[in-house]
This record gives structure tokens, sequence and C-alpha cells, in this order.
């Protein structure tokens, strides 16, 4: 089975309730790409990737399409094995962890839907089907994130995150206690800072929070900045944007530096990448969540399914961005999260089939 048509789309997706509030920064719309890989055989696999804006991370979706653009041709008559994809995309470009996880997820949907199997039986098997997810607060006023982190818990949330940064901290402290105040003892909490907090303020949040049981994750914007104050901080520290590839995990794995992780399937390059990272992760006994960026029904089905192959007492949590997207790729059969939990979808591949008239005419082709 070979690669007989690579299809490149572009779709904006509006954020609902928006904007979107994270460490000084706001999103109202995000810009997503999607890859429909179709074989020699006619079977389809769906990909997809959506970076947080141009400013969340060293990516721009502009730059994802033309790193797509650039493989595109090398791609078509490949055989369709996952070596074989990633060997035709080293053949062309270096890096680029963002455009290779859009391909790397439609190649294992379209080999899942051939073989008749869930990717995520691909990835190892799934070791549960309802998988918990968690509530990402934004940046607010105190009472109004305690009151909104009550009703998710009250919705069924098992986990809640508490965006902190890029503000005076004694506003992020005052969030952090009145949190737990209303959801102490029945969520789990982790405070992310998305890299925006400089290490004095970390220092401060985490001493003036003793009591409240939560993971630190991503406080500072560099790794010497959390090794700097790692030792005089009181809670377990996590690691997320500065994660960005394998051997940047294995560094911080190596000396100690972390006790858990956020990550993000794209950063690392997909899901075969992710698969080693679970693995790592694993090893050391060092819990992590299965998320990406942003993106729409493509991104949230992959997560689950990369999702679901990891061991519960290791999974954090599954985070989807689908329930703050307006718009759905798969309208009879939504990817989305009910009462705090999101379930693998059914069926071969990702379990979902985009209609593709939503996406428009495609911005690039290759191959047919
Ligand atoms: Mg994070």
């Amino acid at each position: 089975m070979r690669l007989a048509e690579f299809h490149i789309y572009q779709k904006d997706l509006p954020v609902r309730y928006g904007p979107y509030t994270f460490a000084g920064q706001q999103v109202w719309s995000l810009d997503t790409t999607v890859v429909r890989l179709v074989s020699d055989t006619g079977v389809e696999g769906w990909g997809e990737v959506c970076p947080l804006g141009a400013r969340y991370a060293p990516v721009s979706a502009a730059g994802v399409r033309a790193t797509l653009m650039q493989v595109g041709e090398a791609l078509i008559g490949t055989s369709i094995t996952i070596n074989s994809i990633a060997q035709a995309i080293d053949g062309q470009v270096n890096g680029q962890s963002y455009a290779r996880s859009a391909i790397d997820i439609a190649a294992h949907d379209l080999l899942g839907k051939a073989m008749g199997v869930p990717v995520a039986t691909l990835l190892g098997g799934a070791v549960a089907n309802r998988l918990p997810s968690y509530f990402a607060t934004g940046i607010g006023d105190p009472d109004d994130i305690a009151q909104l982190a009550a009703d998710k818990v009250a919705q069924g949330f098992p986990r809640i995150q508490i965006k902190v940064g890029g503000r005076d901290v004694a506003e992020d402290i005052a969030t952090v206690r009145k949190v737990h105040e209303a959801v102490g003892g029945l969520a789990r909490l982790a405070v992310d800072a998305n890299r925006g907090l400089s290490a004095r303020d970390a220092l401060r949040l985490s001493r003036e929070c003793p009591d409240v049981p939560f993971v630190l994750e991503q406080p500072c914007n560099t790794i010497e900045e959390v090794a700097a104050i790692r030792h005089q901080i009181n809670h377990p520290i996590y690691l997320d944007e500065s994660m960005v590839d394998l051997n940047t995990v294995l560094r911080v794995v190596g000396v100690g530096l972390v006790d858990g992780f956020g990550m993000k399937l794209s950063r690392l390059g997909g899901l075969r990448p992710f698969s080693a990272f679970r693995d790592i992760a694993a090893a050391r006994g060092l819990p992590h969540t299965c998320d990406d960026s942003w993106g729409g029904d493509i991104v949230a089905a992959a997560c689950i399914h990369m999702g679901a192959t990891v061991a519960p007492s290791q999974l954090e949590a599954v985070w989807l961005s689908t329930p703050y997207v307006a718009e759905t790729y798969v309208p009879e059969a939504p990817v989305t999260v009910e009462a705090g939990h999101v379930n693998l979808p059914d069926g071969p591949g990702l379990g979902i089939t985009p209609d593709v008239a939503q996406f428009g005419a495609p911005v690039a082709s290759f191959g047919g």
C-alpha cells in the first residue's frame, strides 16, 4: 500500500466563549492545518496540527503549511508505514515536529482504517476506554475562577488546571487559594504558568501556598530558571513548553529535574515519538498529560487514542480543545468532553470520518 494523494487544508477555528487567556495572551480564533492522505487502495487518513497562535510556541500555522508543501511531493509513492513516512520526511527537512505531527497522525489513521483496528491498537493497545480530562481555567478574577472551578468539578472534572502568570503574582496566589477553598479535596489541582512567572514569583507562589496540594507546571521560561529554584519549591514541578523534543525530555529526566509533564503531541512530532515519551516517563514513574496545543476533532481523537494507551496510574488526564471550539468536523459524533471525561471513539483508525467538504479547496495537493 503506497501513498497516492496528499492534500493540505487551512481552516479558521473560532474560540467559543472567547477569548481564551493564558500568560498574558488572548486568542479569539485559531488557524488550523488539516492533512488528508489517500492510499493507492483508496483508504483515507486524516491529520491536523494547530499552533496556539504565533506567540505561544516557536512555530506558525503558515510555517507548518510551508513545510508540508516542501515534503509533499516526496511522500507520493511512499510505502505507508510509520517508518517509511518518517524517512521520506527526513529526506526533505530537519526537525519541523509540528508539520510531522499532522502527517504522523494521518498515517496512523490511514493504517488503522486499512487494517480495521483503532489507532490505540497500533500504539500498543488501549488499557482504558474512558479517561479523565481536565479543565483549564484561563486567567481571571480570583472569585470568578474559584466559581468556575467549582462548577467544573460539579460537572465531573477530576482535575482543574489554574492558569497563572503575566500579572501581579499576588492575584495568582489569591486565585490558587480561593480555588483550593472551593474544590480542595474534590479534584486534583495543577497550577500552570505557561512560562509566565519569574523565578522570584514562582518561589513566592509556592511559599505562600504550602498547604495547597498542586503540581506547578512550567513556572518559568527556561529549564535553567526552573533548575535554579527546583529545590526551594514546595510543590512537584511539571514541565510542558520547555520539552521541545525527546532529547530534552531525556535530559531533564536524567538529572531529576521534573516530577511529571504536561505533554503535547505536536511538540514531539506526533503519535510515534509520543509513544516513546510515554515509555520513558513510565520507566521513571513520571505522570503526564496527553494533550495538544489546540485543534479540532482530529487532534482531539488523536490525543484520546494516545491517552488510552497510557497506564491509568501514569495518566494525569487528557485535555481537548474541542469544547472551546465553535465548530466540529463530525457533527453526528463530535469528539468532546462529557462529565469531565473523554471516551475512546469507536471504529478503526481515529474512529472519526470528517467530511472533506468542510475544509473547502485544498491550499495544496500532491499526487492524484
Ligand atoms: Mg501546560
